[in-house]
């Protein structure tokens, strides 16, 4: 575990230098913590545009031809996945939603079957917080586009009118292959658990290519394999309402760390905040939470998971994330209260230490 004083030191590695001076660390959430304070850090990095953000690669233990294939075929793949996969631009998606409201069944697109076959899953174990079928509310508010929304929110009667629609993954049959919905409101919206499954999916790219030991971080939220040489990888959890890094943790051989905030998509309107993370029983933002962040082997998990809790918020995330099967929790409230479960804090350490913090039974 770093000290607080390690990570000070951390501040003046070369890649968190200039990471933040380049605007790059305003962008990862999550920022490497790579060398130690050693001038020259072994690791490579490669970094590029896709999935909606910044993507950076971090490798250990490869050569720089090695290094540069690899983040190349991962961005071809990464970009046509997020072409394919928008929900409010022609692809694979679009027209999965229009053939979802005629009620008939269609064969499943190949390539997205096994993403709403897990989608599926994981959204009833989150009791539908994550509610990825909530496309038409995502849509109302705003946030389906590449454009920062401006607001104003949409009328209440609006928002009710969808809400009772109930549109939920139990409404979407999958059948040898083929999908019908019993629900006309159905839409999938799968951005608060694509950007795992496309980090999953590159992982299990680079382990193709024979790397071992890396990191895929997009916009903060990141998978991390092996180790960085004779020391795990060791990361930095973002502060929701700074510039700067909350905690930072050690990752074992194989976690994914993601992390669901009010301050990635939003508006400000009459005073108010409008954020992107629906709650679907309501229909508006979740307001109780700023951030959760959870630690889970699997990316595309984890990526459901930070979404569920945070729209369960401090009083109900316990137990949804006991159904996920999440072991690691870090959960800032409206409040600025810190919440965790045990096993969590035990992993991180605090840059400076909470002023509240609420531990839970463990999980
Ligand atoms: P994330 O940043 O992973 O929490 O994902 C947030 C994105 O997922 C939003 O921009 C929406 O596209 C979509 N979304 C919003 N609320 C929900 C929800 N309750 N369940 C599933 N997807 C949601
Ligand atoms: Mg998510």
């Amino acid at each position: 575990m770093p000290s607080a004083s390690g990570w000070q030191s951390d501040k003046e590695d070369p890649v968190l230098a200039s990471a933040s001076s380049a605007r790059i660390g305003l962008l990862l959430g999550l920022l490497l913590l790579a060398g130690c304070g050693q001038p020259a850090d072994p690791a490579r990095h490669r970094q590029f545009f896709a999935l909606g953000t910044l993507v950076e690669v971090t490798y250990y233990g490869i050569g720089s031809d090695v290094a540069e294939q690899a983040s190349q075929e991962l961005e071809q793949m990464f970009l046509r996945m997020h072409a394919e996969w928008h929900a409010w631009q022609p692809g694979r998606l679009q027209d999965t939603n229009r053939r979802l409201a005629t009620g008939d069944a269609f064969p499943a697109d190949p390539e997205l079957l096994p993403l709403f076959e897990k989608a599926n899953r994981l959204s009833i174990l989150s009791d539908g917080l994550f509610n990825p079928t909530i496309g038409k509310l995502v849509s109302i508010w705003g946030f389906h586009s590449d454009e920062r929304p401006a607001g104003p929110p949409p009328d209440n009667s609006a928002l009710t009118a969808l809400v009772s629609q109930q549109p939920s993954v139990t409404d979407v049959a999958i059948n040898d292959g083929y999908l019908r919905s019993s629900n006309p409101a159905v839409r999938y919206d799968l951005g608060a658990v694509a950007k795992g499954h496309a980090i999953d999916q590159g992982i299990g790219r680079l382990r193709e290519l024979g790397i071992h030991n890396a990191i895929i971080n997009a916009g903060g939220d990141l998978r991390a394999i092996g180790r960085h040489g004779d020391r795990p990888w060791r990361i930095g959890i973002r502060d929701p309402r700074g510039p700067g890094v909350l905690a930072a943790i050690e990752l074992g051989d194989d976690e994914s760390v993601f992390t669901s905030g009010d301050y990635e998509r939003f508006f400000d309107h009459g005073g108010r905040r409008y954020h992107h993370i629906i709650d679907p029983r309501t229909g508006y933002p979740a307001d109780t939470v700023t951030s959760v962040t959870v630690v889970h082997t699997d990316a595309t998990t984890a990526d459901a998971a930070a979404t569920a809790l945070f729209v369960a918020g401090p009083e109900h995330w316990h137990a949804i994330a006991r159904r996920m099967g999440i072991r690691y929790v870090l959960m800032i409230d409206a409040n600025g209260t810190v919440h965790m479960n045990p096993a969590m804090q035990k992993r991180i350490s605090f840059d400076t230490e909470p002023a509240d913090i609420r531990l839970s039974t463990p999980l």
